[in-house]
Order: structure tokens, then C-alpha cells, then sequence
């Protein structure tokens, strides 16, 4: 689960973090209003979505005066923010964050991820933050510096002097950037993330150490843990059918291409969409209905998938053990009658009940079935029906 940049402030702040004072608001004119109540000579507006490179797209501006505030507010929550992270359509703003600007003197990085090689959380920093900090990490990556730790440990003091030497910070700096290391790893096993990065971690031009972006992600499997982190949920950040899925307990994930794809068990539904892509296609979508799915569950299922306007065919992969095939030729009959098939599905069945289902696939007589035999007759021909 992602939050926003605001919240994750709010999380920084919790945890001892130097963070310029923030408003959150949600119009122009409230924008105008936190302008006016900050009091400052310069802020600082920046959208609140869950994509990052705001800066590069314009939505991140330093402003002097309260109509130029007023002026971009109504830009961001007008036009979509397409970066580098959003696709070509770009996200819809909502809400914006508005804090008095920082005078930089360096931007730094400090992020954490797991290091799945290594098990084990790693921090990451380099002297080369801001905007510019994924062209870093591609072209020169030793300008990065890791410190790896034992999560019942922390960040020891050792790693942290190491840590703060690589910025090249002594004194005052060192201890403030340090105390910020040490809390960021502490949040970020606390809280089980599996992101908590401050990019930039800036210094100011009178020597201040301060936080003035953060992108802060959870693991999903241990949110039960953390309700405080579960309220801060923004469903108008998910994709709407992603939301409906989870809500019907399917795991979906949408993708950009044309053949949507209904399959139990996600081994089997990463291998179908292999062999799509290796018969020419491209899936519209990841769909594992579940091993114990119902008929209900599978109708839902294809009403998510022929939602998507891009899907022109649907390949249904199930093999049923614990699934029965006969269920999901119900679902199939039933979704046939209540939503209609306006392309091709291509239906793959094995395994239990599936000559049940068979024959009664073919007594319902659907004109948009295609029946496989197998995997691969099945991957070519909604290949070539799309
Ligand atoms: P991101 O592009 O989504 O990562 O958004 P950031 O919040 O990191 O902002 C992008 C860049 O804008 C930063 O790296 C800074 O260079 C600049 N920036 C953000 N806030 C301020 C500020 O208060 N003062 C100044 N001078 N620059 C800022
Ligand atoms: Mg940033």
C-alpha cells in the first residue's frame, strides 16, 4: 500500500524528523487561504499523488505571491500529471500539499527497500539526490552507499557514521542527518515497509537538515498490524477495478493490453501470460480467481475484465484441483447471459468435472466460445482472434 507524500510527512514527523510545516488542501482557493495563513515570503505547491517525477512535470512550483498559488493549484487539480511513473494518461490530483520553500544548499538521498538477496532491509544514500536520483542509480551506481542490517538491530551507530561520512557531513549536519537515518530505519521496520525513502533529505543554506519529500510504501500481507497505516488508504489512488477485485477476493492487476486473461492460481495465471506473449499477444490483465472460487466470484470476474474498454478477446485458463471446472462453466454461462460476450473467449479447461463442464459449454451453445485442447491451441487462437 502506497500513501502520499503528506502522509508520510506526518509519519516523519511522528518519528522525530525535522519537516517544514505543511497544508493540505484541495481547491485553488483553499490553496490561495494556506498561502495566506503560512505567511511566507515564498512556498512551495506540490501535487499529492502516489506517482513520483512531480518535479519534472511541472507539478511541483516555488511560488512568490498568492495568485501565482491560486493560478498553478487550478493547473494541477485540472490537468492530469503524466511523469515518467503514470503512463501516457497521466493521474488526476486531488488534493496539494503547500509548505513555505527551503533554501537548498545540497540535496541528498536516503531511502530503504529489502534486499531480497541478501534478506535483509538495506539503506541506501548518496551525495546525488533530488529529481535526478534513478539516472544515478543507472549510470553511476557506486555515487550509491549501502549499509544492510539486522532488523532487531536497527541501523547501528557504526553504519550510521558510515552513512553520514558518505554525504560528506560533519558536525551539527552529521548528527542531524544521522538521527534522520536512524529514525527512517526504525519506520521502516516498525511499520513493515518495503519503501521509506526522503528524496531530497536537503541541507539548508544555514546548515538545517530537513525532509521535504518522502515516498513511504507497506507491505499489504502485515497491514493488519498497523491500523493507523490502513486509515491513511486513498481508494481514489487505485485503479477502480483493482478495487472491485479486492472486494470480491480475486487478485487483479491491470495491464496495457488487449487480451484479458481469467485463470485460478497465480503460478498457472504468470505462465498464461508467458505464453501470450510468446504466441505474439499481450495480456490485459493478471487474474487469479482463487482455488476456491465460486460462481459468484467468476462472474464478477468477468465483468471486471470485459469492463476494460482495450480487452477485444479473453482467454479463460483453468485447471481445475480444487476448483471445479463445472463452476467456472456456470460462471461462464451465467456471465454469457447477464453481461454478454461482445469478443471472443477463448476457454482452456482441465482437470476436475471438466467433462461435466464440457458438455455443458456446449449445450449452452455461446456463440463467442472457442473451445483448446490445450495451452498453447488455446494461447494462438486468442492470439488470433484479437
Ligand atoms: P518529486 O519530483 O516527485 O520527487 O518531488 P520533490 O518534492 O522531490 O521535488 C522535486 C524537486 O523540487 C526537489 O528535488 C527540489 O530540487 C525542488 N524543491 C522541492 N521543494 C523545494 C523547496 O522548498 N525549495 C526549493 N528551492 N526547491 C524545492
Ligand atoms: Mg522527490
Amino acid at each position: 500500500m502506497k500513501v502520499h507524500e503528506y502522509q508520510a510527512r506526518q509519519l516523519l514527523q511522528a518519528a522525530g524528523v525535522p519537516v517544514p510545516k505543511f497544508r493540505v488542501v484541495s481547491s485553488a482557493s483553499e490553496a490561495r487561504t494556506a498561502f495566506a495563513e503560512l505567511n511566507e515570503p515564498e512556498v512551495v505547491v506540490k501535487a499529492q499523488v502516489h506517482a513520483g517525477g512531480r518535479g519534472k512535470a511541472g507539478y511541483v512550483v516555488l511560488c512568490r505571491d498568492a495568485s501565482d498559488v491560486e493560478r498553478n493549484a487550478e493547473r494541477m487539480l485540472r490537468e492530469p500529471m503524466v511523469s515518467k511513473q503514470t503512463g501516457p494518461s497521466g493521474v488526476k490530483v486531488k488534493k496539494l500539499l503547500i509548505a513555505p520553500a527551503v533554501q537548498i544548499a545540497r540535496e541528498f538521498y536516503i531511502g530503504m527497500v529489502i534486499d531480497r538477496a541478501r534478506r535483509c532491509p538495506v539503506m541506501m544514500v548518496s551525495r546525488e539526490g533530488g529529481v535526478e536520483i534513478e539516472e544515478v542509480a543507472a549510470k553511476n551506481p557506486s555515487a550509491i552507499v549501502k549499509e544492510w542490517l539486522d532488523p532487531h538491530l536497527g541501523l547501528l551507530p557504526f553504519q550510521v557514521r558510515r552513512l553520514v561520512s558518505a554525504l560528506g557531513l560533519a558536525d551539527a549536519a552529521a548528527h542531524a542527518a544521522g538521527r534522520t537515518m536512524t529514525a527512517l530505519a526504525k519506520i521502516f521496520v516498525e511499520k513493515d515497509c518495503s519503501l521509506a525513502e526522503i528524496n531530497p533529505l536537503v541541507q539548508t543554506r544555514s546548515g538545517e537538515i530537513l525532509a521535504i519529500d518522502a515516498k513511504i510504501s507497506f507491505d499489504d500481507n502485515a497491514l493488519f498490524r498497523h491500523p493507523d497505516v490502513e486509515a491513511m488508504f486513498d481508494p481514489a489512488e487505485e485503479n477502480p477495478n483493482e478495487l472491485r477485485a479486492k472486494a470480491a477476493n480475486l487478485s487483479y492487476i491491470a495491464l496495457d493490453g488487449n487480451i484479458g486473461c481469467l485463470v485460478n492460481g497465480a503460478g498457472l495465471a504468470m505462465s498464461t501470460m508467458d505464453i501470450i506473449k510468446l504466441h505474439g499477444g499481450t495480456p490485459a490483465n493478471f487474474l487469479d480467481v482463487g482455488g476456491s472460487v465460486t460462481t459468484a466470484g467468476a462472474v464478477e470476474a468477468f465483468r471486471i475484465i470485459l469492463s476494460d474498454g482495450k480487452v477485444r478477446g479473453v482467454l479463460v485458463n483453468i485447471f481445475g484441483g480444487i476448483a471445479k471446472c463445472d463452476v467456472i462453466a456456470e460462471a461462464l454461462i451465467t456471465a454469457a447471459r447477464e453481461v454478454g460476450f461482445k469478443v471472443p473467449v477463448v476457454v482452456r479447461l482441465e482437470g476436475t468435472n471438466v467433462d461435466k463442464a464440457r458438455q455443458m459449454l456446449k449445450d449452452a451453445a455461446i456463440p463467442q466460445l472457442v473451445a483448446a485442447t490445450d495451452l498453447t491451441d488455446a494461447a494462438k487462437k486468442v492470439c488470433a482472434a484479437v
